[in-house]
């Protein structure tokens, strides 16, 4: 492949660590004209220099400071949703990896679709919230969008040489997260601790919460949706607690395809921002014969007494509108909430739940209204919990 120009946003986080490590493996092959991060300077001036980039941006205006004083960086140094955007569209990257927490990635991922430049989408939210104007969006004007995440990496590779109109389903797996067997009465005293620790993939605390109560799935189903254009009856979860086969596609004709490995966050990474090459990583061959001997590989049906937010958020996506930025809302605050003690980890579903019933189905017609109603989930969220929670 020819070198290409990555600008990575969200560059401290877990998958902006973690692409930096796959670029670090294959240097001939990438350049990194931009990173930005939110408040973690330290990390960010350190991989700027290791990585040689000339613009860096950070979310506060605050934090340029520290930034400018060092004075072995002698790039630009940029702040706020500007600064996001000038590294997604002004860094003269060809591809630009969004891997943001929360809002932050809007701004950043119009301006690079504006631009014709394309997308390596990790930042789940967007597409869940603005799903339908962001692929609009980018088919106008010529983008791609390439998925990160393992699953939707997993479809994307089994769609390849496929049509849509041949997919007969789409059958995303989960691994269940840390509480798969447990019963109801033993989630009601599960803590935050207990529930950051996910079994197979190294993730930040969010994200770890999400796959431990199906929010992640739920919110992957939209993101299918979105991203390959599957109607919604046509997606299925199957828990699959070892995270070797990655997702399924059935197709009209009887067959299903499926894309396994260890699980490994770098693969799908490097995957979207290579494609349609892939990487050499001899490092990370496996015995695939051995590899199913040794994970005993099982498929079971997903629970939806023990994980009602998976159906919650399905049913949030399939309405549309403004209800799935309300979910994320809601869900954020809730996740919050349960980490910092306010509430239990069965009342995470209960509180989300309660949130989207007292939320009335409004279209939505900008990406500017996505926030306020994000905003509104969440406040909605901690204003229950106040009066006789
Ligand atoms: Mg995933």
């Amino acid at each position: 492949m020819n070198r290409r120009k990555v600008a990575i946003l969200g560059s401290t986080g877990s998958i902006g660590t973690q692409a930096l490590s796959v670029i670090d493996a294959h240097s001939d092959k990438f350049d990194v004209v931009a990173l930005a991060a939110g408040s973690n300077t330290r990390k960010l001036l350190r991989q700027a220099n290791k990585f040689d980039v000339p613009m860096v941006s950070v979310a506060s205006d605050n934090s340029t400071d520290p930034i400018k004083d060092q004075m072995e960086y002698k790039g630009e140094v940029l702040s706020g949703a500007d600064g996001l955007c000038a590294c997604a569209s002004e860094s003269g990257a060809d591809i630009v990896l969004i891997a943001t927490t929360g809002q932050a990635g809007f701004a950043p991922t119009v301006s690079a679709i504006r631009s014709g430049i394309d997308i390596a989408l990790a930042s789940k939210e967007l597409l869940v919230m603005g799903g339908s104007i962001i692929i609009g969006m980018a088919n106008d004007n010529d983008v791609s969008v390439f998925p990160v995440d393992s699953e939707h990496s997993a479809i994307w590779q089994c769609m390849h040489g496929e049509v849509i109109e041949d997919v007969h389903r789409v059958i995303l797996t989960a691994s269940g997260g840390p509480f798969r067997q447990y019963s109801i009465e033993q989630l009601r005293d599960v803590s935050p601790g207990e529930a950051l620790r996910h079994p197979n993939w190294d993730m930040g605390p969010k994200i770890s919460i999400d796959s431990a109560t199906l929010m992640n799935k739920a919110i992957e189903v939209i993101e299918a949706h979105w991203l390959f254009g599957v109607p919604f009856e046509n997606i299925d979860v199957v828990i699959h607690p070892q995270s070797i086969v990655h997702s399924f596609v059935n197709f009209k004709d009887g067959s299903i395809k499926a894309q396994l490995g260890e699980p490994d966050m770098r693969v799908p990474i490097a995957y979207a921002l290579s494609y349609p090459d892939r990487l050499d990583a001899s490092s990370k061959l496996v015995d695939f014969g051995q590899l199913i001997i040794d994970h005993d590989i099982t498929f079971e049906r997903p629970d939806a007494d023990r994980f009602p937010l998976l159906d919650i958020g399905i049913r949030a996506g399939r309405k549309g509108g403004n209800l799935p930025a309300t979910l994320c809302g809601a869900d954020d605050a809730a996740v919050e909430l349960f980490l910092s003690g306010l509430i239990s980890y069965s009342e995470i579903a209960k509180l989300i739940r309660a949130t989207i019933d007292q939320t009335a189905f409004t279209p939505l017609n900008s990406l500017d209204q996505i926030t306020d109603w994000y905003v509104a989930g969440y406040e909605s969220a901690k204003e229950l919990t106040k009066d006789g929670w």
